[in-house]
């Protein structure tokens, strides 16, 4: 199954999801507020891709601190 990426406009939180192709226009619920989520544009889903194969997350909030996956100062 492809990947697809979704964007929650609420959270700025970007995720993937690994879906059928006729459920990929479908809101994927998002894993911070729960709501639906509307499918990011995928052509940038490289873009984040950084060279340890890691992908990081994009438009969340991030701080000098954010050095783990876990921050107290912004939530992470
Ligand atoms: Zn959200």
């Amino acid at each position: 199954m492809p990947v697809y990426e979704y964007c929650c406009p609420d959270c700025s939180v970007r995720f993937e999801l690994m879906r059928s192709i006729s459920q990929s226009g479908d809101g994927a619920p998002c894993p911070k507020c729960r709501k639906p989520a509307p499918r990011a544009m995928s052509r940038f889903a490289s873009f984040s891709k950084s060279d340890n194969g890691m992908s990081a997350p994009i438009g969340g909030s991030s701080c000098s601190g954010c050095s783990s996956s876990s921050c107290s100062t912004c939530g992470g």
